[in-house]
């Protein structure tokens, strides 16, 4: 089958590479998938897109048109695609569900431990040869309160990590899990109670900015906020609100609601045009990753080997039904 890949960086072609047992023939693109770029899949019969490309009715229309009938998505969210167009277009939508959960878990573990101890701090403080402690002073994470909003794959390993460290950890889901080692509460309980809160729920229109200056409010004063889910769970101008009253002491970020137009780029070397961004990166107590939680060995092992285990089906006239993303689904959650 031929299949177009969009967002191609050098290590997506070693894994995908890899991973193409069947031989289907890659067109490897550099480029994100958009209006302005989906004529380049013109005769591709699978298009293999990432968390950035977009899939907006007007894109899925042209491909739809050009003969792309399978959209492999190589990553776990999904909001990035109109699933009831594709669904009218008869386009077949599957994803990698899970393809490491203790790729993210760990990295949520690490923006906790570095906001707590100010590890970014200290880094440069000592290659400046500047040995204070003043300012770096931490608290023991032995006793405190974790509320973990989502326990599937993900947030229930963060669960065990942090009840792990002796935290009580609070959880709330629409969905209980009985392997959850944290308490059920609701929602406002959870904020209330919670010192550090992380997010592992998807984004969907009833998640969108689900921190908000209501729950914002809600929350403990000096409070921990950790996403490493998806941006639009934040209003990122609630959460400066809340960084400037120090309602908000600590925000760890793997995400963040317009990183389309900055992440997985080299812009070193460019302005950032950003303002809410760059007000972001000039509080001392914020420490923001460019959406690297997944990005492990084992996890870009996985997602090769599942994505073309999605294409090798629909190439067979099959499908991997636990794979599938349908609206009917998202209307589920
Ligand atoms: P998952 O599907 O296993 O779990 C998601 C959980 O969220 C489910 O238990 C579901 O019931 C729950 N949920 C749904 N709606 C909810 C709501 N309104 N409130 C609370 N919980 C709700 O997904 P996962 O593999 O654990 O991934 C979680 C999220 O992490 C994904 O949706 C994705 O957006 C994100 N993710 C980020 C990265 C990264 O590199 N930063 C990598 C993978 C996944």
């Amino acid at each position: 089958m031929k299949v177009a890949v969009f967002s191609t960086k050098p290590y997506d072609r070693r894994f995908l590479s890899a991973a193409n047992t069947a031989s289907h023939q890659l067109l490897f693109l550099e480029a994100p998938l958009n209006d302005m770029t989906a004529a380049l899949a013109q005769g591709y019969e699978a298009v293999c897109v990432f968390v950035n490309d977009c899939l907006d009715r007007v894109v899925l229309e042209q491909l739809a048109a050009q003969g792309t009938r399978l959209i492999a998505l190589r990553c776990a969210g999904f909001n990035n695609v109109d699933l009831k167009v594709a669904a009218a277009l008869g386009m077949t939508v599957a994803r990698v569900p899970a393809y490491s959960p203790y790729a993210v878990s760990e990295h949520t573990v690490g923006l906790i431990l570095t906001l707590n101890r100010r590890l970014h701090r200290a880094y440069a403080r000592v290659r400046e040869g500047n040995f204070a402690l003043q300012g770096l002073l931490g608290f023991d994470l032995h006793g405190r309160t974790v509320g973990v909003v989502g326990t599937g794959n993900i947030g229930l390993l963060v669960c065990k990590a942090m009840a792990g460290f002796g935290c009580r950890v609070l959880a709330y889901d629409v969905r209980q899990n009985p392997d959850c080692v944290g308490e059920y509460v609701d929602l406002p309980t959870l904020w209330a109670e919670s010192d550090i809160i992380t997010l592992h729920c998807p984004l969907l229109p009833s998640t969108h900015h689900l921190i908000s200056t209501d729950t914002i409010t809600q929350m403990k004063p000096g409070v921990m906020l950790i996403n490493t889910s998806r941006g639009g769970l934040v209003d990122t101008r609630a959460v400066i609100e809340g960084l400037k009253s120090g309602r908000i002491a600590y925000l760890g970020l793997d995400v963040y609601e317009q990183e389309a137009d900055l992440f997985f780029e080299d812009l070193s070397d460019q302005m950032i045009k950003d303002d809410v961004f760059e007000r972001l990166l000039t509080f001392p107590n914020v420490v923001i990753t460019g959406h690297q939680a997944f990005f492990t060995q084992e996890a870009l092992t996985n997602i090769a080997e599942t994505t073309f285990a999605n294409i090798n089906a629909f190439s067979e006239g099959k499908t991997i039904a636990s794979n599938l993303v349908t609206a009917e689904r998202v209307v589920r959650a």
